[in-house]
């Protein structure tokens, strides 16, 4: 079966008058999410046409080409963009010959929905990705060293003197201050100025994630102190994503699989280590993919954001 996006993106732009470039999605992409049969993936919905177009907000209403209505095959599943919050259903995104047919026939169809963020995802061709700790806010969080026996804590002042630490018996690591970020914790304007920049011009083609090693309770944290700078920033479209130590090569993955046109990411952290792991990774599973990594430094109280070239 080979389905081409030409059907929805003739339907879109005659039933709603959408432009936007189609070009670098295809189907396929869609089948990564949801399965291309009933049999894979997610499960299908049966419908009567009639039913399922009073649930549709955008009836299909394009004259199609009876030859390819009478050529449609019934069986596969049509593909319906669904509202996340709402859960309304949206259009018919592929799939307008074989409900035309179906109707015809008074026969029933398959169904697969796709979610409205899966499917702004399938746009989106820049991602960009932010550390928070000493990237977007100089850290004044420590990692506490506690000697189980004595009860004696020191402290692991750095990311360096964090990846040098080795554990040892009898002692364990406390995070704790790693989950909140207090207000009085110094931005850093030169990269915040950057990621403002990219969170106020908000590119429907453009991602904007924070990756931070601390834990998932710390994300709320660090929204409300984004929320708070002055002036504010806006974090309603920003993912982010605490990984709690585990590596940030693999969230970065992750996300990149679920957007499946992205030809540009740029990535900001100070540490060596994650910018060393992306860079790896980006090379073995995404080699297409434009790859740019800053590693701000900070000397004498001088903020630089130079290029990664290790
Ligand atoms: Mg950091």
């Amino acid at each position: 079966m080979k389905l081409l996006f030409e059907n929805w993106r003739k339907y879109l732009n005659e039933a709603h008058g959408l432009k936007t470039t189609w070009d670098d999605v295809h189907i396929d992409d869609v089948f990564e999410i949801v399965g291309s049969t009933c049999e894979d993936g997610r499960k299908c919905i049966t419908f009567k046409p009639s039913d399922l177009e009073s649930k549709l907000a955008n009836k299909p209403s394009v004259t199609l080409d009876p030859e390819r209505v009478e050529g449609a095959e019934l069986e596969h599943p049509l593909i319906v963009v669904v509202d996340r919050d709402t859960e309304e259903y949206q259009y018919i995104m592929d799939g307008n010959h074989r409900y035309a047919k179906a109707k015809q026939l008074d026969a029933e169809v398959q169904v697969k929905e796709l979610y409205t963020d899966e499917y702004e995802n399938l746009f989106i061709t820049k991602l960009r990705v932010f550390d928070f700790d000493d990237t977007l806010a100089h850290n004044v969080a420590k990692i506490k060293v506690i000697n189980t026996k004595t009860g004696e804590i020191r402290t692991l002042d750095s990311q360096k003197e964090f990846e040098a630490y080795e554990e040892k018996e009898g002692e364990t690591l406390d995070f704790s201050e790693f989950k909140k970020v207090p207000e009085e914790t110094p931005p850093i304007e030169k990269i915040i100025k950057i990621f403002r920049n990219l969170v106020e011009h908000p590119g429907k083609d453009r991602k904007v994630m924070i990756i931070t090693a601390r834990m998932a309770a710390a994300e709320t944290a660090i929204e409300d102190y984004l929320e708070n700078l002055k002036p504010p920033i806006d974090t309603r479209k920003i993912e982010i994503v605490g990984t709690g130590g585990a590596s940030k090569a693999e969230v970065v993955e992750k996300a990149l699989k679920k957007l499946p046109s992205v030809n540009n990411f740029i990535m900001f952290d100070d540490s060596e280590k994650n910018l060393t792991d992306v860079r790896e990774m980006m090379k073995e599973d995404f080699p297409n993919i434009k790859v740019k990594l800053r590693q701000p430094k900070i000397e004498d109280g001088e903020v630089r954001v130079p290029i990664f070239r290790h």
